[in-house]
């Protein structure tokens, strides 16, 4: 069966695959650059992780020079060289608010809408899309044809749609119910191309063990996190910042970058030391201890803690130190006040693994970048085959890193695809 939309004959046709961040930013530079566009997207709308990206806030890109950038991109940062200098985070400023959507830059460069909307910049995408006449159609992608060493277009779940080229915007494999499941991988591998190993990235962490259980629903503003691989005692990571207590182990916004440095991650490999009160010295916090003890010198131990620590916590952590909760606190010892002071400033969680990919914010793993042109997106094995996207094996931080990989890769796919178009009518 054939799709009943003609495609033009005096223009070069070219094919998105995925109507995501990548795919409606390729599909709008394919269109700007004179192709005709369809853009295939399996739901049945337009964007849809899009929307629940920065928790409904969508941050879209950070606004920092290029180094910076790529100091934030763990893996493969080199290949995003031409697709950065094609579209930095300057000019997607620039494209969101042209488009009528004003931004505002937070804390660490983090770019936002104003409104504090994902939906905003989801439909300024699509509206444009709309305006430049790229024809939308809500269907599944199964397949690309090859003639050949060059695509010709694809099969989809309504119908054959011809093209001089194809772009692969499909995302990665987290949060499939976005739409976003690895049906881009299978699609790449078919036609010869590399898959590398497909894993989570900012991602939740699992404890071995129980302790966060029991702080479960507990988050901790303005503590500093610490990653120690316990064997070799050294710090993998360390930030300051938000984090949350599950039924599982440990989530928020430092957790889920701690992730991203963990790529061995193995059952009692590393160990979460989260200081609760950074902002004390040890000599700081003991006075604090010794002033609180005072205030509370006729209390029971488990009863002296609640200035100081929020109140889901003050059973485990009492257990954790193993000084009976029933103890007076006149008669807790130097030594004990040592020890509590030990687990205030380190706080330890030993970890298990990390949570299953469903569950990431980014795949890490993708379509090989060795076998694809990155001044163009081009493969290097299908001509007239692009990428665009968390579809390749590039990932970043948090920060709006990875949403500025997905516009800068699309708008180079997306003008090279228009033009290797060209070229062949
Ligand atoms: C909860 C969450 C919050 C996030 N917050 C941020 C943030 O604030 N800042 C940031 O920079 N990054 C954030 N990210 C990451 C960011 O969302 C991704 O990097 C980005 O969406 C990747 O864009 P993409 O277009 O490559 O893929 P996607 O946005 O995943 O789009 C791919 C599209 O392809 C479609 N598709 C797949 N297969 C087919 C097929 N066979 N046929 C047709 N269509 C298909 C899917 O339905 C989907 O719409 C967040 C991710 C999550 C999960």
């Amino acid at each position: 069966m054939m799709f009943t939309i003609k495609r033009a004959t005096d223009r070069p046709c070219v094919v998105v695959v995925g109507g995501g961040a990548s795919g409606m930013m390729a599909a709008i530079r394919a269109s700007e650059c004179g192709a005709q566009v369809f853009l295939a997207e399996r739901n049945d709308r337009l964007g849809k992780k899009l929307r629940i990206t920065g928790k409904g806030r969508c941050n879209l890109t950070n606004s920092c020079g290029r180094d910076e950038f790529l100091t934030n991109v763990p893996t493969n940062p080199r290949f995003l060289y031409t697709a950065l200098a094609a579209m930095d985070p300057a000019d997607t400023m620039a494209f969101f608010e042209t488009l009528g959507v004003p931004l505002k830059v937070e804390r660490g460069n983090r770019v936002f809408p104003v409104s504090d909307r994902a939906d905003d910049i989801a439909d300024a995408l699509a509206t444009r899309c709309r305006t430049l006449g790229v024809t939308i159609l809500h269907t599944r992608v199964r397949s690309i044809f090859k003639q050949n060493d060059r695509v010709v277009g694809v099969q989809t779940e309504e119908g054959d749609l011809e093209a001089d080229a194809v772009i692969l915007a499909t995302g990665g494999k987290s949060y499939p119910k976005t739409g976003s499941d690895g049906d881009g991988y299978r699609m790449a591998k078919e036609l010869g191309h590399t898959i590398t190993s497909i894993r989570p990235s900012l991602i939740p962490l699992v404890e071995s063990g129980n302790l966060c259980a029991q702080m479960q629903g507990l988050s901790l503003r303005n503590v500093a996190l610490r990653i120690v691989e316990c064997a070799s005692k050294k710090t993998v990571y360390e930030d300051f910042g938000e984090l949350l207590f599950t039924h599982f182990g440990l989530s928020g916004p430092t957790v889920l970058s701690a992730s991203a440095h963990l790529s061995d991650m193995a059952p009692g490999k590393y160990e979460a030391q989260i200081d609760l009160k950074p902002a004390l010295s040890p000599e700081k916090l003991d006075e604090r201890l010794l002033s609180d003890f005072s205030k509370y010198k006729n209390r029971d131990f488990a009863n002296s803690l609640n200035d100081l620590l929020p109140q889901k916590m003050i059973e485990p952590f009492i257990r954790l130190t193993g000084i009976d909760p029933q103890k007076k606190v006149h008669s807790i010892t130097k030594e004990e006040r040592k020890t509590i002071l030990s687990h205030l400033k380190c706080f330890c969680v030993l970890l298990s693994g990390l949570r299953p990919i469903s569950e990431a914010i980014i795949t890490r793993g993708g379509v090989d970048v060795a076998e694809v042109n990155p001044k163009t997106m081009e493969s290097r094995l299908a001509k007239g085959l692009y990428f665009a996207g968390e579809v390749l094996d590039v990932d970043a931080y948090t920060g709006g890193f990875n949403l500025q990989i997905a516009f800068s890769t699309a708008f180079l796919a997306g003008q090279n695809a228009a033009g290797e178009a060209n070229i062949r009518i």
